[in-house]
């Protein structure tokens, strides 16, 4: 029996509902650490410029502390500590990617034209019911699928930040999980990604469909909006033909369009989280997929949107992540290994076998069986050369 788990760092965001009071507070934290950030930069800056030596990190933060003791400078105090600090050290970390060369030169931060994010001071922050407690700002209901612990000094969390994204709060951290080994069951687990549904998946005797998330209603509601929403912003543009400048209603429409699409990559995305995790978590020792030919199916233009649509890249990409994590050996059979075209019973392997043909019938045994189940069942079966 092989173990699964072991220790990880996860990287989580979690969407916080702050009150009116609080969101206060974020906006001065947002607006300090742009301020600490350009400050820093003018100040190092001001040093090339008189040929003295770059200040490191450290040394900065100290230019900080002796700031707010000046006149006009209390209001840094109303600020995380931590916050200063962290900015400063992001600053230094820029410095020394453009000194690597790997990056160009730290440039000064326009408000609205920049990032609205700061860091917060990760050992004192923690959940506790149903509230992230973060120096400075207080307790902050938060809203999640994830199952957080509560509790202080739990967790280990890493570079926890605040964002402002699309309207929306959004607290974003790693997170050092507890060695949770579980046990690998013996099975093996075929999955075969189609069109029609998202994955067909073979466990020992039985069979789950996972269905395409497209094809809801809510999706299928939230697309037409999104239809809808740059229907308009086209004919918006037209009658403004003339006009270079974007008018408001423009701005508006096109904020919706934006707002819509999010809203339909974040259902698939989860989707394909979900999806993903309820198979790791039947806790097999290995699992087989097809080596999607993805790129070449994104040619042909009657597949294309439907193959995008179902993410089946991202599907991929995280069944092999989550795999690793447990320790479950993930193989991905060539794909011309004939996995459609083989009878699951006798073996026998069909000459022909057409796409719109959702039914197997062997022509050697009599088997009957639905196409993708068949599919499933042989990668579970697969033999490694
Ligand atoms: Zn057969």
């Amino acid at each position: 029996m092989q173990k699964g788990g072991g220790c990880m760092i996860r990287s989580y965001q979690v969407r916080l509902l702050p009150d009116q009071i609080q969101e206060q507070l974020l906006w001065k934290h947002v607006n300090t650490a742009r301020f600490v950030w350009n400050y820093g930069l003018s100040y190092q800056r001001k040093r090339y410029k008189n040929k003295e030596k770059h200040l490191s990190g450290y040394d900065l933060r100290k230019v900080f502390i002796n700031l707010k003791q000046q006149d006009g400078y209390a209001w840094l105090k109303e600020v995380s500590a931590h916050t200063i600090s962290n900015v400063c050290l992001d600053l230094d970390d820029a410095y020394k990617r453009y000194f690597k060369k790997q990056n160009g030169k730290p440039k000064f931060k326009k408000k609205n034209k920049c990032k609205n994010s700061f860091p917060v001071r990760k050992d004192t922050f923690y959940f506790n019911n149903n509230c992230a407690v973060i120096e400075k700002i207080g307790k902050v209901k938060y809203q999640t699928n994830y199952k957080l612990q509560q509790g202080r000094q739990i967790c280990k969390f890493t570079n926890p930040r605040i964002k402002y994204d699309n309207n929306k709060w959004i607290l974003i951290f790693g997170m050092e999980c507890d060695n949770q080994t579980q046990t690998l069951t013996d099975n093996s687990i075929g999955i075969d990604l189609g069109i029609k549904d998202l994955a067909f998946v073979s466990c020992r005797n039985e069979f789950r469909v996972f269905k395409n998330i497209n094809k809801t209603k809510e999706v299928k509601k939230i697309e037409k909006r999104l239809k809808h929403a740059q229907r308009k912003v086209s004919k918006k543009y037209h009658v403004n033909d003339n006009n270079y400048k974007k008018s408001k209603n423009i701005l508006k429409a096109e904020k919706r369009v934006k707002q819509l699409y999010n809203k339909l990559s974040n259902i698939r995305k989860n989707y394909i989280h979900q999806t993903t995790r309820t198979i790791v978590n039947m806790l097999p020792k290995r699992i087989v997929m097809e080596d999607l030919n993805i790129s070449g199916m994104m040619k042909n233009r009657h597949l294309s949107k439907a193959i995008q649509e179902q993410c089946f890249y991202e599907f991929t990409k995280q069944i092999k992540y989550k795999c690793e994590n447990f320790g479950i050996e993930f193989i991905q059979v060539d794909r011309f290994y004939p996995s459609s075209k083989t009878c699951s019973k006798c073996g026998h392997i069909k000459k022909e076998l057409k796409l719109s043909d959702r039914i197997y019938k062997c022509d050697n045994c009599g088997l009957v069986i639905d196409r993708d189940e068949n599919a499933s069942i042989n990668l579970m079966n697969y033999k490694v050369n």
